[in-house]
């Protein structure tokens, strides 16, 4: 058992360089948590513009932790109390931007993305986004992550949906939590070959996610992604071909600030076929040509349902509703992954499909989806 008291006064003794008082004292530290291994999760909460000179405070107070009788693992994320996202794009020179847009106007030239930084160990990144909530955007995430590695590739998956952190649960790896290495990054865990990190493996409970104000959460992804030993272990040293990355549901700010951050490959979009879902489905697409992300092409999930007694489809939500709106984009249209029993089931059993059931029907469109991507990204 750690000895709390001693693990606060010992944080207390790390200064603020701002206020000269402790971190407790300073109200700077907002979050403290030890696990039943005696890991502290520690959320130091500063002003964007002094971040970057946080980051040996943030080192000093892991330092303090470890030396807590205890305690056998640190981690201290650092959080921005205001957000530094840009309202728009990166300003560019006039000429580049003509010349961009007239090259192709529907996507993203590439030189773009690769002005961004490259996320080490990882070759390309994939954003799966959604308007708003419930359209199966992590079902869709984790099952094309699978099956991108059936076929061949070294697949990673960060689960970044904030508001209900679903990866624990559909990897069946609830209440676990990742090590860190020795520079201290979060090292991945391994869910049926594929690496992954949540920010539900951070938090006792992952519902607390929720009264997390949005920039001190976009610095907690931030540390997610750029934090943590994508790609090479001790056991493979070959970068990830893919990071898949569940996007938090909506168009908000860490949507925005987690797509000009790094150098994504491209985007795509979940949408159900009901109005109300397009509609979201719509902004997303601008935010993501806002930050100048190609969108790879856009999924209508839940279209069909397919009786399991009878074998007949019905189109509940309407049908061709998504593959419409991306004709009228001129968008790739990536394919419509039915509403079935299994998808769900596997989900919730935290063994999803293509482990559990590699050869349900459910999966036809979705493996054909991950061809698709993996020939996109020329892999
Ligand atoms: P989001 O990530 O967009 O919030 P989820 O992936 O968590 O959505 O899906 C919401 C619910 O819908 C979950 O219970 C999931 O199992 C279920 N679901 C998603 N897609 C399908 C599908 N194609 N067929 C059956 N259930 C699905």
């Amino acid at each position: 058992m750690a000895d709390w008291g001693a693990l606060q006064t010992a944080l207390n003794k790390v200064q603020d360089p701002e206020t000269g008082k402790g971190l407790i004292d300073s109200g700077k530290l907002k979050g403290l948590d030890v696990d039943e291994a005696g890991k502290a999760s520690l959320v130091i909460e500063v002003s964007a513009d002094l971040a970057p000179g946080f980051e040996p405070v943030r080192q000093d107070a892991e330092a303090a932790a470890l030396k807590v009788r205890g305690i056998s693992a640190a981690q201290a994320i650092l959080t921005a109390e205001t957000t530094p996202v840009p309202a728009q794009a990166p300003p560019q020179a006039p000429s580049q931007a003509a010349a961009q847009s007239a090259a192709k106007p529907a996507s993203k030239p590439q030189e773009v993305a690769d002005a961004k930084p490259k996320l080490p160990g990882v070759k390309n990144i994939i954003a799966v986004a959604s308007g708003k909530g419930g359209v199966g955007k992590s079902t869709l995430s984790i099952n094309l992550a699978l099956l991108l590695k059936e076929q061949g590739l070294k697949v990673g998956l960060l689960d970044a949906d904030i508001y209900g952190p679903s990866v624990p649960r559909l990897t069946g790896l609830e209440g676990r939590r990742p090590l860190g290495n020795a520079q201290n990054h979060a090292i991945p865990l391994d869910a049926f070959g594929i690496q992954v990190l949540s920010i539900g493996f951070m938090l006792k409970d992952p519902r607390t996610a929720m009264i997390w104000r949005g920039p001190m959460v976009q610095q907690a992804l931030m540390q997610l992604l750029k934090q943590a030993q994508w790609g090479p272990s001790e056991t493979d040293p070959a970068p990830l071909d893919v990071l898949i990355i569940d996007m938090p549901p909506g168009t908000g700010d860490v949507q925005l600030s987690l797509a000009q951050q790094v150098s994504v490959t491209g985007a795509i979009v979940v949408s159900t076929p009901q109005d109300l879902a397009l509609l979201d489905a719509r902004k997303g697409l601008s935010l993501f040509e806002k930050v100048d992300v190609p969108i790879l092409g856009l999924i209508e999930n839940m279209a069909n349902f397919v009786c399991p007694s009878c074998g007949t489809s019905h189109p509940i939500f309407g049908q061709g509703g998504v593959e419409a709106e991306a004709q009228e984009q001129g968008l790739p249209f990536l394919g419509a992954v039915p509403l079935t029993m299994a998808l769900r089931t596997a989900s919730d059993a935290g063994t999803p499909l293509p482990i559990s059931a590699p050869d349900d029907a459910a999966l036809t469109s979705l493996r054909t989806i991950a061809e698709t991507l993996r020939d996109k990204l020329k892999i």
